[in-house]
């Protein structure tokens, strides 16, 4: 039967494709891609030959109704990210949401994605625990660092190496200093970094040592 999968890939370790990500990836129609150059890296890699399409935050709202009714008219699509597994801080949501309305069945595979070996790692908590993805920008930081002073579960954000230690320094105001966290930097790559500490421990280290590449921030939760 024809359907949607969602088809997590690599966060930096090519190692850690699954055999069943390279097995779908080889058997749809149709593979959805973020970026068709990046994509290809891939497919090249694992010898998989399936047509790529581009599908991304710009035109999603575009091409979702054509992708619904080629699901319709018999194709298999696999939906992947640069990274990670779709619709985690990456699109996916607004396609999966679309299949369901029209009763298209809709599978996800396990696979990699930052913010679980981030959370597992820091040595927080991790029987309860809340994904906040990026923080805003600008407008609603504030209010969003406030809403979450009284969240009893971990937090775990992505961040920007460029606004690490700005975001680390807010939530220390939010949080207090002394609230234990955890950054990982560069998870399954060949600089992996992992260090836990307080917010202000921790905003201190980076601000001596400026971060370079991808960052998850985890936060415990107020225990008070
Ligand atoms: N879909 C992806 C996932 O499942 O994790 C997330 C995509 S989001 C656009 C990219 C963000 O994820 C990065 O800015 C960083 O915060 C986090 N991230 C992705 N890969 C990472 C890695 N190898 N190490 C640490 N953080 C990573």
């Amino acid at each position: 039967m024809s359907k949607l999968f969602l088809v997590p890939t690599p966060i930096g370790n090519l190692k850690d494709m699954t055999c069943r990500a390279v097995e779908v990836l080889g058997t749809v129609d149709l593979i959805l891609a973020e970026d068709t150059r990046q994509a290809s890296k891939l497919l090249k890699r694992y010898e998989i030959k399936t047509p790529l399409q581009s599908h991304h935050m710009f035109n999603e709202h575009k091409t979702i109704e054509s992708v619904c009714t080629k699901i319709l008219s018999g194709k298999t699509i696999a939906l992947i990210s640069d990274a990670g597994t779709p619709g985690i801080s990456d699109p996916g949501f607004m396609l999966v949401r679309k299949c369901i309305e029209k009763g298209i069945p809709v599978e996800t595979l396990p696979g990699p994605t930052a913010l679980i070996p981030a959370l597992v790692n820091s040595g927080l908590p991790c029987d309860r625990f809340c994904f906040e993805g990026f923080l805003p920008p600008k407008k609603g930081r504030n209010k969003k660092l406030t809403a979450l002073e009284e969240e009893r579960r971990t937090m775990v954000f992505y961040e920007s190496p460029y606004r690490l230690v700005k975001t680390l320094d807010e939530m220390a105001d939010h949080f207090g200093h002394e609230r234990s966290a955890s950054v990982s930097r560069e998870l399954s790559k060949l600089f992996e970094e992992n260090l836990r500490g307080s917010l202000s421990f921790l905003s201190e280290h980076f601000r001596k040592n400026p971060p370079k590449g991808e960052i998850v921030i985890v936060v415990a939760g107020n225990s008070k």
